[in-house]
């Protein structure tokens, strides 16, 4: 019996509980929860109709925080999304004290299984979750550079005409302003990207990472399908024992940052040590920087 509870039925979460319950067979019990209860008892009959139409014997209810008791993962989607011209880092008092509040009642069920994060900012709220749930920080996985890494590689693989299987690039640090290109690593096949597109090509694209959410908020006030692919990779790896690389909000040096770590059924079994050029690592000494001034403020 695989069971996912969903905290926080926005715009994210019901694009990725969409995504659960059209992958048929991966899991059989889905739980609802939002202070909108309204909405999520909407939601649940609406997906059960769209789970009979593909003969799938899903259950699916709009709950309470009890029904966290023997969830495989509970995912938190809840919170304030960014407005226009607002970045991630802005959200992190409001978001904050919902994450709060969402962890105690979790807690109190006896949940001990994973937690999924995709509230912003990621990193954050993921060492909030870790914080208050009192949880090994292996079990606590937020979506972090995963999206990230994926615009990378569709907007290389649009430059240079070559499928995104075959490109291996990658975003670390924080989901965030200051996260960055690690091109020292990133190879198109077996071939060192530095070697194949000029580094003004590689500028340009990986300025266009960091700023492709504020261009997609301008135009629809916000993003959902992405995230909630990462969230259902993520899923998948936990659920069917991948132990597969992604490059999710991990724990280190007492904060979570993007970097690869492998997914398994118990959560972040082990981030990996990347050795990065000077200016890399420059920029993730940085991007740690932030991270931990960001909580620091928070938490005065
Ligand atoms: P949304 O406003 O559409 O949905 C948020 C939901 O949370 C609402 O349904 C709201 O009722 C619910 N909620 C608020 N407080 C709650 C509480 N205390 N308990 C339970 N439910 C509560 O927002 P969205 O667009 O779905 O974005 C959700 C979060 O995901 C935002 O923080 C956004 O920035 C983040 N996000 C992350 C990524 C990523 O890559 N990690 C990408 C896109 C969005």
């Amino acid at each position: 019996m695989k069971k996912v509870v969903v905290v926080g039925c926005g715009n994210v979460g019901m694009a990725y509980i969409n995504n659960l319950v059209n992958t048929k067979g991966l899991i059989n019990e889905l739980v609802l929860i939002d202070i909108n209860r309204e909405k999520i008892l909407g939601e649940a009959m609406d997906l059960s109709h769209a789970a009979a139409v593909i003969n799938s014997n899903i259950k699916i209810k709009a709950g309470t925080y009890a029904d966290c008791f023997a969830a495989d993962i509970v995912v938190i989607c809840a919170g304030k999304n960014q407005d226009k011209g607002e970045t991630r880092l802005d959200l992190v008092r409001n978001n904050n004290e919902i994450i709060k509040s969402i962890v105690k009642d979790v807690m109190q069920s006896g949940f001990n299984g994973v937690f999924l994060v995709a509230t912003n900012p990621v990193d954050v709220m993921s060492y909030v979750v870790q914080k208050y749930s009192g949880l090994p920080s292996g079990k606590i996985i937020g979506t972090g550079t995963l999206l990230d890494t994926e615009r990378l590689k569709y907007l290389l693989s649009q430059k240079i005409h070559i499928n995104t299987e075959n490109i291996h690039a990658y975003v670390l640090g924080e989901h965030g302003d200051s996260s960055f290109a690690v091109w020292s690593k990133s190879t198109i096949g077996m071939v060192p990207i530095l070697d194949t597109v000029s580094k003004d090509d590689l500028d340009a694209i990986e300025y266009e990472v960091k700023h492709l959410a504020y261009k997609i908020i301008d135009y629809k006030k916000e993003t959902s399908y992405g995230v909630a692919n990462c969230l259902l990779k993520i899923t998948k790896a936990i659920l069917n024992d991948e132990s597969i690389v992604l490059n999710v909000s991990s724990p280190v040096d007492g904060i979570y940052i993007g970097l690869p770590s492998v997914i398994n059924k118990d959560g972040n079994i082990g981030t990996m040590k990347v050795s990065l050029s000077e200016d890399e690592k420059e920029k993730f000494e940085h991007s740690k920087d932030v991270i931990k001034t960001t909580i620091k403020n928070m938490e005065v």
